[in-house]
Protein backbone atom coordinates (compact mmCIF):
# COMPACT_ATOMS: atom_id res chain seq x y z
CA UNK A 1 0.00 0.00 0.00
CA UNK A 2 1.58 3.51 -0.82
CA UNK A 3 1.48 5.76 1.85
CA UNK A 4 3.32 8.09 4.36
CA UNK A 5 4.42 7.03 7.49
CA UNK A 6 3.49 8.35 10.95
CA UNK A 7 4.12 7.61 14.35
CA UNK A 8 1.51 7.18 17.18
CA UNK A 9 1.19 10.81 19.38
CA UNK A 10 2.51 10.55 22.79
CA UNK A 11 -0.70 10.78 25.06
CA UNK A 12 1.01 11.96 27.90
CA UNK A 13 1.26 15.33 26.22
CA UNK A 14 0.66 18.68 28.48
CA UNK A 15 -2.39 20.73 26.86
CA UNK A 16 0.25 23.62 26.27
CA UNK A 17 1.62 20.92 23.50
CA UNK A 18 -1.76 19.39 22.61
CA UNK A 19 -2.23 22.97 21.34
CA UNK A 20 0.82 23.59 20.16
CA UNK A 21 0.07 20.51 18.19
CA UNK A 22 -3.36 21.22 17.38
CA UNK A 23 -3.63 21.51 13.15
CA UNK A 24 -6.55 23.83 13.44
CA UNK A 25 -5.36 26.18 15.84
CA UNK A 26 -2.25 26.46 13.41
CA UNK A 27 -4.40 26.85 10.08
CA UNK A 28 -6.13 29.23 12.32
CA UNK A 29 -3.09 31.48 13.27
CA UNK A 30 -1.57 31.79 9.86
CA UNK A 31 -4.76 32.51 7.91
CA UNK A 32 -5.43 35.29 10.67
CA UNK A 33 -2.30 36.84 9.71
CA UNK A 34 -2.41 36.19 6.15
CA UNK A 35 -6.07 38.32 6.27
CA UNK A 36 -4.67 41.27 8.50
CA UNK A 37 -1.70 41.60 6.10
CA UNK A 38 -4.23 41.99 3.08
CA UNK A 39 -6.81 44.15 5.53
CA UNK A 40 -9.69 41.74 4.70
CA UNK A 41 -12.75 41.65 7.52
CA UNK A 42 -12.92 39.89 10.80
CA UNK A 43 -15.95 38.68 8.90
CA UNK A 44 -13.80 37.49 6.38
CA UNK A 45 -11.46 35.30 8.69
CA UNK A 46 -15.01 34.40 10.53
CA UNK A 47 -15.95 32.43 7.75
CA UNK A 48 -12.85 31.06 6.72
CA UNK A 49 -11.48 29.70 10.12
CA UNK A 50 -13.75 26.84 9.83
CA UNK A 51 -15.29 24.18 7.38
CA UNK A 52 -18.71 25.31 5.44
CA UNK A 53 -19.50 22.19 5.75
CA UNK A 54 -18.78 18.79 8.58
CA UNK A 55 -20.28 15.81 8.31
CA UNK A 56 -19.09 12.90 11.28
CA UNK A 57 -20.39 9.38 10.94
CA UNK A 58 -20.26 5.82 11.89
CA UNK A 59 -19.33 3.08 9.66
CA UNK A 60 -20.15 -0.56 10.88
CA UNK A 61 -17.41 -3.19 9.38
CA UNK A 62 -17.76 -6.95 9.69
CA UNK A 63 -14.25 -7.85 10.57
CA UNK A 64 -13.19 -11.30 9.54
CA UNK A 65 -13.49 -12.73 13.37
CA UNK A 66 -16.92 -12.25 12.40
CA UNK A 67 -17.65 -9.24 15.06
CA UNK A 68 -19.15 -5.78 14.10
CA UNK A 69 -16.43 -2.65 14.79
CA UNK A 70 -17.72 0.49 14.47
CA UNK A 71 -15.52 3.02 12.52
CA UNK A 72 -15.93 7.02 13.20
CA UNK A 73 -15.53 9.07 9.76
CA UNK A 74 -15.60 12.58 9.09
CA UNK A 75 -15.75 14.99 6.24
CA UNK A 76 -15.48 18.95 5.76
CA UNK A 77 -15.81 20.62 2.91
CA UNK A 78 -14.01 23.83 3.72
CA UNK A 79 -15.18 26.59 1.02
CA UNK A 80 -17.18 25.87 -2.43
CA UNK A 81 -16.68 29.37 -3.64
CA UNK A 82 -14.33 28.65 -6.28
CA UNK A 83 -15.91 25.34 -7.40
CA UNK A 84 -16.84 21.64 -6.04
CA UNK A 85 -14.33 21.13 -2.66
CA UNK A 86 -11.42 18.76 -3.36
CA UNK A 87 -9.66 16.49 -0.87
CA UNK A 88 -8.05 13.27 0.07
CA UNK A 89 -9.45 10.64 2.42
CA UNK A 90 -6.82 9.31 5.20
CA UNK A 91 -6.91 6.06 7.20
CA UNK A 92 -4.73 6.59 10.58
CA UNK A 93 -5.23 5.99 14.44
CA UNK A 94 -5.13 9.35 15.44
CA UNK A 95 -7.51 10.60 13.21
CA UNK A 96 -9.38 14.00 15.00
CA UNK A 97 -11.62 16.08 13.49
CA UNK A 98 -9.85 19.61 14.22
CA UNK A 99 -7.45 17.29 12.06
CA UNK A 100 -9.63 16.90 9.31
CA UNK A 101 -11.04 20.27 9.52
CA UNK A 102 -7.10 21.80 9.03
CA UNK A 103 -6.60 19.82 6.47
CA UNK A 104 -9.50 21.10 4.44
CA UNK A 105 -8.62 24.53 4.83
CA UNK A 106 -5.35 23.63 3.75
CA UNK A 107 -6.91 22.12 0.61
CA UNK A 108 -8.05 25.26 -0.03
CA UNK A 109 -4.87 27.08 0.04
CA UNK A 110 -3.51 24.28 -2.04
CA UNK A 111 -6.17 24.98 -4.35
CA UNK A 112 -5.86 28.41 -4.38
CA UNK A 113 -2.36 28.93 -4.92
CA UNK A 114 -2.66 26.42 -7.95
CA UNK A 115 -5.40 28.41 -9.52
CA UNK A 116 -7.39 25.33 -9.55
CA UNK A 117 -11.76 25.27 -9.85
CA UNK A 118 -12.15 24.26 -6.43
CA UNK A 119 -12.08 24.81 -2.52
CA UNK A 120 -10.82 22.46 -0.13
CA UNK A 121 -12.33 19.08 1.42
CA UNK A 122 -10.48 16.29 3.63
CA UNK A 123 -12.01 13.11 4.77
CA UNK A 124 -10.57 10.87 7.47
CA UNK A 125 -12.18 7.21 8.93
CA UNK A 126 -10.01 6.77 12.84
CA UNK A 127 -8.44 3.01 12.42
CA UNK A 128 -5.16 0.99 12.08
CA UNK A 129 -5.37 0.45 8.17
CA UNK A 130 -1.75 -2.04 9.26
CA UNK A 131 -3.52 -4.40 11.62
CA UNK A 132 -6.38 -4.82 9.22
CA UNK A 133 -6.56 -7.43 5.91
CA UNK A 134 -8.12 -6.23 2.80
CA UNK A 135 -11.42 -7.59 3.24
CA UNK A 136 -11.83 -5.55 6.00
CA UNK A 137 -9.87 -2.61 4.28
CA UNK A 138 -12.81 -2.74 1.59
CA UNK A 139 -15.62 -3.17 3.65
CA UNK A 140 -14.52 0.03 5.42
CA UNK A 141 -13.80 1.86 2.29
CA UNK A 142 -17.00 1.43 1.20
CA UNK A 143 -18.82 2.03 3.91
CA UNK A 144 -17.14 5.41 4.55
CA UNK A 145 -18.35 6.14 0.64
CA UNK A 146 -22.39 4.96 1.75
CA UNK A 147 -22.11 7.09 4.75
CA UNK A 148 -21.03 10.57 3.22
CA UNK A 149 -22.38 9.73 -0.51
CA UNK A 150 -25.70 12.93 0.56
CA UNK A 151 -21.99 15.36 0.29
CA UNK A 152 -19.85 13.97 -2.46
CA UNK A 153 -19.74 13.96 -6.40
CA UNK A 154 -17.99 14.85 -9.21
CA UNK A 155 -19.16 18.36 -9.34
CA UNK A 156 -19.90 18.91 -5.28
CA UNK A 157 -16.75 16.96 -3.30
CA UNK A 158 -14.02 14.36 -4.89
CA UNK A 159 -12.00 12.74 -3.13
CA UNK A 160 -8.48 11.31 -2.90
CA UNK A 161 -5.78 9.22 -1.51
CA UNK A 162 -3.89 10.89 1.50
CA UNK A 163 -2.03 8.78 4.26
CA UNK A 164 -2.83 5.24 4.22
CA UNK A 165 -5.15 4.89 1.33
CA UNK A 166 -4.20 4.23 -2.24
CA UNK A 167 -5.19 3.42 -5.64
CA UNK A 168 -7.12 0.45 -4.29
CA UNK A 169 -9.00 2.19 -2.24
CA UNK A 170 -9.89 4.59 -4.75
CA UNK A 171 -11.10 2.08 -6.73
CA UNK A 172 -13.51 0.61 -4.26
CA UNK A 173 -14.75 3.88 -3.10
CA UNK A 174 -15.69 4.60 -6.95
CA UNK A 175 -17.01 0.98 -7.11
CA UNK A 176 -19.72 2.11 -4.71
CA UNK A 177 -20.75 5.06 -5.35
CA UNK A 178 -21.12 4.11 -8.91
CA UNK A 179 -23.46 1.86 -7.26
CA UNK A 180 -25.33 4.03 -5.51
CA UNK A 181 -25.31 6.72 -8.46
CA UNK A 182 -26.34 3.54 -11.07
CA UNK A 183 -23.92 5.26 -13.39
CA UNK A 184 -20.18 5.90 -14.36
CA UNK A 185 -18.87 8.25 -12.50
CA UNK A 186 -15.44 8.58 -13.00
CA UNK A 187 -14.22 12.32 -12.16
CA UNK A 188 -16.19 11.20 -8.43
CA UNK A 189 -12.76 10.59 -7.03
CA UNK A 190 -9.26 11.03 -8.17
CA UNK A 191 -6.12 9.12 -7.72
CA UNK A 192 -7.52 5.71 -8.92
CA UNK A 193 -5.97 3.15 -11.07
CA UNK A 194 -5.12 3.72 -14.70
CA UNK A 195 -7.87 1.12 -15.70
CA UNK A 196 -10.55 2.71 -14.02
CA UNK A 197 -9.62 6.35 -15.87
CA UNK A 198 -7.00 7.28 -13.05
CA UNK A 199 -4.40 9.99 -14.66
CA UNK A 200 -0.67 8.84 -15.83
CA UNK A 201 1.68 10.46 -13.49
CA UNK A 202 -0.50 10.59 -10.75
CA UNK A 203 1.07 7.96 -8.25
CA UNK A 204 4.01 10.00 -8.61
CA UNK A 205 3.01 13.54 -8.77
CA UNK A 206 3.39 14.97 -5.02
CA UNK A 207 6.82 13.75 -5.61
CA UNK A 208 7.44 15.13 -8.99
CA UNK A 209 5.91 18.04 -7.70
CA UNK A 210 8.00 18.46 -4.32
CA UNK A 211 11.58 17.60 -6.95
CA UNK A 212 10.65 20.61 -9.35
CA UNK A 213 10.15 22.77 -6.35
CA UNK A 214 13.41 21.40 -5.01
CA UNK A 215 14.83 22.72 -8.19
CA UNK A 216 14.13 25.72 -7.84
CA UNK A 217 15.11 25.89 -4.27
CA UNK A 218 18.64 24.76 -5.12
CA UNK A 219 19.05 27.27 -7.71
CA UNK A 220 18.07 30.12 -5.02
CA UNK A 221 20.07 28.82 -2.47
CA UNK A 222 23.07 27.55 -4.68
CA UNK A 223 22.96 24.35 -3.53
CA UNK A 224 23.36 22.44 -6.72
CA UNK A 225 20.66 18.97 -6.46
CA UNK A 226 24.44 16.77 -7.41
CA UNK A 227 25.79 16.66 -4.05
CA UNK A 228 22.80 17.92 -1.90
CA UNK A 229 22.66 16.24 1.40
CA UNK A 230 18.92 15.46 1.82
CA UNK A 231 17.12 13.59 4.37
CA UNK A 232 13.25 12.37 3.81
CA UNK A 233 11.10 11.61 7.31
CA UNK A 234 8.49 9.25 5.52
CA UNK A 235 9.56 6.47 2.97
CA UNK A 236 6.36 6.12 1.49
CA UNK A 237 4.55 7.03 -1.35
CA UNK A 238 5.72 10.49 -1.44
CA UNK A 239 9.01 9.91 0.41
CA UNK A 240 9.84 6.79 -1.23
CA UNK A 241 9.57 8.39 -4.77
CA UNK A 242 11.17 11.42 -4.20
CA UNK A 243 14.20 9.96 -2.25
CA UNK A 244 14.72 8.05 -5.52
CA UNK A 245 14.44 11.09 -7.54
CA UNK A 246 16.74 12.84 -6.01
CA UNK A 247 18.94 10.21 -5.74
CA UNK A 248 18.62 9.69 -9.94
CA UNK A 249 19.75 13.22 -10.05
CA UNK A 250 22.85 12.95 -8.06
CA UNK A 251 21.76 14.29 -4.76
CA UNK A 252 23.36 12.14 -1.36
CA UNK A 253 19.86 10.98 0.50
CA UNK A 254 22.22 10.61 3.73
CA UNK A 255 18.74 9.52 5.62
CA UNK A 256 15.25 8.15 5.87
CA UNK A 257 12.55 6.90 8.00
CA UNK A 258 9.56 5.04 8.42
CA UNK A 259 7.25 4.53 11.19
CA UNK A 260 9.68 1.89 12.84
CA UNK A 261 12.67 4.21 13.01
CA UNK A 262 15.11 5.92 11.19
CA UNK A 263 19.12 4.93 9.08
CA UNK A 264 21.59 7.74 8.76
CA UNK A 265 24.48 7.32 6.49
CA UNK A 266 26.46 10.27 6.11
CA UNK A 267 28.41 8.57 3.13
CA UNK A 268 24.78 8.56 1.86
CA UNK A 269 21.94 5.70 1.34
CA UNK A 270 21.59 2.85 -1.22
CA UNK A 271 18.09 4.04 -2.41
CA UNK A 272 17.55 1.12 -5.00
CA UNK A 273 17.99 -1.35 -2.32
CA UNK A 274 15.65 0.18 0.18
CA UNK A 275 13.25 0.86 -2.54
CA UNK A 276 13.57 -2.68 -3.31
CA UNK A 277 13.32 -4.12 0.08
CA UNK A 278 10.35 -1.54 1.80
CA UNK A 279 7.38 -3.29 2.65
CA UNK A 280 3.52 -2.11 1.30
CA UNK A 281 4.01 0.37 4.41
CA UNK A 282 6.88 1.60 3.11
CA UNK A 283 9.16 -0.27 6.61
CA UNK A 284 12.55 -0.22 5.80
CA UNK A 285 14.25 0.22 9.02
CA UNK A 286 13.83 -3.12 10.58
CA UNK A 287 16.45 -4.35 7.47
CA UNK A 288 19.00 -2.64 9.86
CA UNK A 289 20.67 -3.54 13.21
CA UNK A 290 21.60 -0.03 13.92
CA UNK A 291 18.33 2.47 14.11
CA UNK A 292 17.84 5.46 15.45
CA UNK A 293 14.53 7.16 16.50
CA UNK A 294 12.35 9.44 13.59
CA UNK A 295 13.49 12.01 16.20
CA UNK A 296 16.88 11.76 15.97
CA UNK A 297 16.92 11.73 12.45
CA UNK A 298 15.65 14.79 12.16
CA UNK A 299 18.50 16.41 14.12
CA UNK A 300 21.17 14.82 11.44
CA UNK A 301 23.23 16.81 9.66
CA UNK A 302 21.60 17.84 6.60
CA UNK A 303 20.86 21.00 3.62
CA UNK A 304 18.10 19.78 2.98
CA UNK A 305 15.42 17.94 5.58
CA UNK A 306 12.14 17.35 4.08
CA UNK A 307 9.12 15.55 6.33
CA UNK A 308 7.51 13.30 4.46
CA UNK A 309 5.91 11.84 7.29
CA UNK A 310 3.13 12.93 9.85
CA UNK A 311 1.83 15.80 11.14
CA UNK A 312 3.63 18.15 14.48
CA UNK A 313 7.65 16.97 13.87
CA UNK A 314 9.32 20.18 14.10
CA UNK A 315 8.35 22.23 17.31
CA UNK A 316 9.87 24.46 19.80
CA UNK A 317 11.10 21.37 21.53
CA UNK A 318 13.11 20.42 18.22
CA UNK A 319 13.29 23.21 15.81
CA UNK A 320 16.68 24.60 18.14
CA UNK A 321 18.55 21.76 17.33
CA UNK A 322 18.27 20.87 13.50
CA UNK A 323 20.82 21.13 11.17
CA UNK A 324 19.74 21.74 7.97
CA UNK A 325 19.52 24.51 5.86
CA UNK A 326 16.17 24.00 3.90
CA UNK A 327 13.20 22.58 5.28
CA UNK A 328 10.69 21.67 2.47
CA UNK A 329 7.58 20.47 4.13
CA UNK A 330 6.32 16.85 1.66
CA UNK A 331 3.96 16.09 4.82
CA UNK A 332 0.98 18.30 5.62
CA UNK A 333 1.37 20.17 8.90
CA UNK A 334 4.93 18.86 9.77
CA UNK A 335 6.29 22.02 11.74
CA UNK A 336 4.28 24.11 14.21
CA UNK A 337 3.74 27.49 14.07
CA UNK A 338 6.66 28.13 17.41
CA UNK A 339 8.79 25.81 15.04
CA UNK A 340 8.64 27.42 11.88
CA UNK A 341 9.51 30.95 13.94
CA UNK A 342 12.42 29.27 16.07
CA UNK A 343 13.51 28.19 12.03
CA UNK A 344 12.75 31.51 10.93
CA UNK A 345 14.87 33.38 13.85
CA UNK A 346 18.10 30.34 12.47
CA UNK A 347 17.64 31.94 8.98
CA UNK A 348 16.37 28.26 8.02
CA UNK A 349 13.87 28.13 4.78
CA UNK A 350 10.40 26.62 4.84
CA UNK A 351 8.94 26.05 1.57
CA UNK A 352 5.56 25.16 2.86
CA UNK A 353 3.53 22.73 2.42
CA UNK A 354 0.42 23.77 0.45
CA UNK A 355 3.06 24.98 -1.57
CA UNK A 356 5.96 22.21 -1.62
CA UNK A 357 3.43 19.16 -1.72
CA UNK A 358 0.78 20.74 -4.06
CA UNK A 359 1.43 18.41 -7.20
CA UNK A 360 -0.31 15.59 -5.97
CA UNK A 361 -3.74 18.03 -6.04
CA UNK A 362 -2.80 19.39 -8.93
CA UNK A 363 -2.38 16.21 -11.07
CA UNK A 364 -5.97 15.31 -9.40
CA UNK A 365 -7.11 17.94 -11.07
CA UNK A 366 -5.83 17.39 -14.63
CA UNK A 367 -7.28 13.69 -13.66
CA UNK A 368 -10.34 14.81 -13.30
CA UNK A 369 -10.52 17.39 -16.31
CA UNK A 370 -9.65 14.09 -18.03
CA UNK A 371 -12.47 12.47 -16.91
CA UNK A 372 -14.85 15.16 -17.39
CA UNK A 373 -12.83 14.88 -21.32
CA UNK A 374 -13.24 11.52 -21.81
CA UNK A 375 -10.11 12.02 -23.54
CA UNK A 376 -6.45 10.58 -21.84
CA UNK A 377 -3.33 12.76 -21.86
CA UNK A 378 0.75 11.32 -22.56
CA UNK A 379 2.37 10.53 -19.25
CA UNK A 380 4.83 13.29 -20.65
CA UNK A 381 1.98 15.87 -21.08
CA UNK A 382 0.99 15.79 -17.56
CA UNK A 383 4.68 16.32 -16.12
CA UNK A 384 5.02 19.35 -18.40
CA UNK A 385 1.79 20.89 -17.04
CA UNK A 386 2.80 19.71 -13.55
CA UNK A 387 6.24 21.87 -13.94
CA UNK A 388 4.19 24.65 -15.13
CA UNK A 389 2.22 24.79 -12.07
CA UNK A 390 4.45 24.52 -10.03
CA UNK A 391 7.07 26.98 -11.46
CA UNK A 392 4.17 29.46 -11.66
CA UNK A 393 3.06 28.68 -8.13
CA UNK A 394 6.55 29.19 -6.32
CA UNK A 395 7.70 31.73 -8.47
CA UNK A 396 4.17 33.62 -7.11
CA UNK A 397 4.74 32.88 -3.44
CA UNK A 398 8.07 34.09 -3.57
CA UNK A 399 7.16 37.03 -5.05
CA UNK A 400 4.45 37.44 -2.18
CA UNK A 401 7.27 36.81 0.48
CA UNK A 402 9.54 39.33 -0.80
CA UNK A 403 6.65 41.98 -1.36
CA UNK A 404 5.23 41.73 2.17
CA UNK A 405 8.60 41.16 3.71
CA UNK A 406 6.34 37.42 5.56
CA UNK A 407 7.69 34.00 5.52
CA UNK A 408 7.00 31.60 2.99
CA UNK A 409 4.19 30.16 4.75
CA UNK A 410 2.48 33.01 5.44
CA UNK A 411 2.97 34.05 1.80
CA UNK A 412 1.73 31.01 0.27
CA UNK A 413 -1.89 31.66 3.12
CA UNK A 414 -1.81 34.94 1.65
CA UNK A 415 -2.01 33.60 -2.35
CA UNK A 416 -3.79 30.51 -1.15
CA UNK A 417 -6.65 32.64 0.00
CA UNK A 418 -6.92 35.49 -2.52
CA UNK A 419 -8.92 33.70 -5.15
CA UNK A 420 -11.58 32.12 -2.03
CA UNK A 421 -12.41 35.57 -0.89
CA UNK A 422 -13.55 37.01 -4.48
CA UNK A 423 -15.56 34.44 -5.06
CA UNK A 424 -17.09 34.02 -1.88
CA UNK A 425 -17.93 38.00 -2.34
CA UNK A 426 -18.82 38.00 -6.15
CA UNK A 427 -21.25 35.28 -4.63
CA UNK A 428 -22.10 37.85 -2.37
CA UNK A 429 -21.19 35.73 0.78
CA UNK A 430 -19.09 38.14 2.25
CA UNK A 431 -18.26 42.16 1.44
N1 LIG B 1 -4.14 14.04 -0.23
C1 LIG B 1 -3.42 14.88 -1.11
C2 LIG B 1 -3.14 16.22 -0.46
O1 LIG B 1 -3.14 16.34 0.76
C3 LIG B 1 -4.07 14.98 -2.48
C4 LIG B 1 -5.47 15.52 -2.50
C5 LIG B 1 -6.15 15.42 -3.87
O2 LIG B 1 -5.54 14.97 -4.80
O3 LIG B 1 -7.31 15.83 -3.94
O4 LIG B 1 -2.82 17.17 -1.11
Amino acid sequence: MSTSTAEPKNNNQSNMEQEEQNPLIEFQSVLREAIDILNYSEETFNFLKEPMRFLEVTIPVRMDNGSIKVFKGYRAQHNDACGPTKGGIRFHQDVTADEVKALSGWMSMKCGINGLPYGGAKGGVVCNPLEMSLRELEALSRGYVRAVSQIVGPTKDIPAPDMYTNAQIMAWMLDEYDHIREFDNPSFITGKPIALGGSLGRETATSKGLLYILQLVSELKNIPIEGMRVIVQGFGNVGGYLAKYLHELGAKVVGVSDVLGGIYDENGLDIPYLLDRRDSYGVVSNLFDHTISNQELLEKECDVLVPAATGGQITKKNAGRLNCKIVVEAANGPTTKEGAQILKDRGILVVPDILANSGGVVVSYFEWCQNNQGYYWTVEEVDRKLKQKMNESFNKVYKTMKCYGVDMKVAAYIEGVRSIIEASRLRGWIT
